[in-house]
This record gives C-alpha cells, sequence and structure tokens, in this order.
C-alpha cells in the first residue's frame, strides 16, 4: 500500500497541512510553501477526498479497510463502522503518529478548498455551524467563501484588520471530528478556506494565487516582523 500521508519535517515553529485529496489547489499551495520555507507539513498524498486504510492481520484473517474523511478522524470515538480491531490499527498508523507531529510545533495552517456554494462565512454568522462561531468578521461580502477559521483571538484580530473574513471559532466547540475542532482550545490554529475557482476562468491559476495571498496573512500573523 502507497503511504496514505507524508511527515515533512521541519526548521519553523508552524506546521502546514494539506488534508484532501481533492482540493489539489490547496495541496500545492502546501507543497510549494513547504518547499520555499522549509517548514514541516502534513500531506495526504490520494487524489480522493476519502482515503482508504487497509490492515491484514497477523492471524491470516482477510484484509480489512476502513475509508475515512481526514478531516473526521480527530476524536476519541470509535467511527460507527470500524471494528476494534481495525481501529487500533488505524489509531497506530495514522491518528497518533500525526498526531504526535503536531506536537513539535507551535502553530498548525490547514490549507482547504471550497468547493460548495453554500459553505461560507456566513454558514457560521446564520447558518448549521452557528455554534461553533465564538466572533466573526464579514469582511468581504464579495468574496465570503474565502476566509480564515481561528482558534486564537490574536489571529483573529491580526487577520480581521487585514481586511480579511475570519471566524474565531469557539472553544467549546462541538467535537465533530475535524481538526479545528481537536485543537480548539489546545493548540494555535489557522485554516484557510479558498474558493475553488472554476478552470475555465479567465486565470486557470487564481485559486492557488488567492490561497498563497492568504497564507502570506497567515504567517505575518503567527510570525510577526521584529521591530529594529
Ligand atoms: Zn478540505
Amino acid at each position: 500500500m502507497a503511504e496514505i500521508f507524508t511527515l515533512y519535517p521541519g526548521k519553523e515553529e508552524f506546521c502546514l497541512l494539506a488534508l484532501h485529496g481533492d482540493e489539489w489547489p490547496a495541496r500545492e499551495v502546501c507543497l510549494r510553501a513547504r518547499q520555499a520555507l522549509r517548514c514541516g507539513a502534513v500531506v495526504f498524498n490520494g487524489k480522493k477526498r476519502l482515503v482508504i486504510f487497509s490492515s491484514t492481520p497477523e492471524n491470516g484473517s482477510p484484509e480489512r479497510i476502513f475509508e475515512f474523511d481526514p478531516n473526521r478522524i480527530w476524536t476519541h470515538q470509535l467511527a460507527k463502522d470500524i471494528s476494534y480491531g481495525l481501529y487500533l490499527d488505524f489509531r497506530s498508523k495514522v491518528f497518533w503518529p500525526i498526531r504526535e507531529f503536531f506536537e513539535k510545533f507551535k502553530a498548525v495552517i490547514s490549507l482547504h478548498n471550497n468547493g460548495k456554494p453554500k459553505f461560507s462565512v456566513r454558514s457560521f454568522i446564520d447558518g448549521d455551524l452557528k455554534e461553533f462561531a465564538r466572533a466573526y468578521v464579514l469582511a468581504n461580502p464579495q468574496g465570503e467563501r474565502d476566509f480564515f477559521i481561528v482558534t486564537k483571538e490574536e489571529d483573529f484580530k491580526n487577520l480581521s484588520s487585514g481586511g480579511f473574513s475570519v471566524v474565531w471559532q469557539n472553544p467549546g466547540v462541538p467535537k465533530d471530528g475535524s481538526l479545528s475542532a481537536w485543537f480548539a482550545n489546545k493548540k494555535r490554529f489557522i485554516s484557510i478556506e479558498t474558493r475553488t475557482r472554476p478552470l475555465n476562468s479567465a486565470d486557470p491559476r487564481e485559486t492557488e494565487k488567492i490561497q498563497l495571498q492568504m497564507l502570506a496573512a497567515a504567517l505575518r500573523s503567527i510570525k510577526p516582523r521584529r521591530r529594529t
């Protein structure tokens, strides 16, 4: 089985993350930035959103598989459709290595592309994710699907004053298996949600360009330049 994810070590205090294989501009930006910055990164390697973990027990029983969304595994609860043995194997080979890797960094920046028209900063204002937001700023009504989700007030202030739409996540957020909920009151975490631009638009790399600008803003927020 090909490795389903890769951990890239880094010298910086933050690590980048690309969880969803079907969000290729986000992965592209993640890999390019990690090469340029020599920072740590966690990258899921497949091209699909759902990832297949397979496990062959030593007693000769047939191979078992568990199909999962990498942004729904961050919980201590057993998934409904998984046996305990498979769950333990999954935890030791996927969950724990990544979780321990995160421990090396003070901040984690996750890159997503958002292809669902209904998913936007508005989902946190008056939609079904209302209880996830402690505060929000809707800075760009034209582009409300380009936004940040943050766990720290400092990043909320920095990014919203930079003209971006930002959701400051409620620290008591329901644990839905997402990484932002997992890190809620544990770690400095920034999720960059960039709308997927259509490929037939005037500039086919527009999604990556916007995402790079958003990543640059996130990095300025966590690494302010020292005044001399
Ligand atoms: Zn995603």
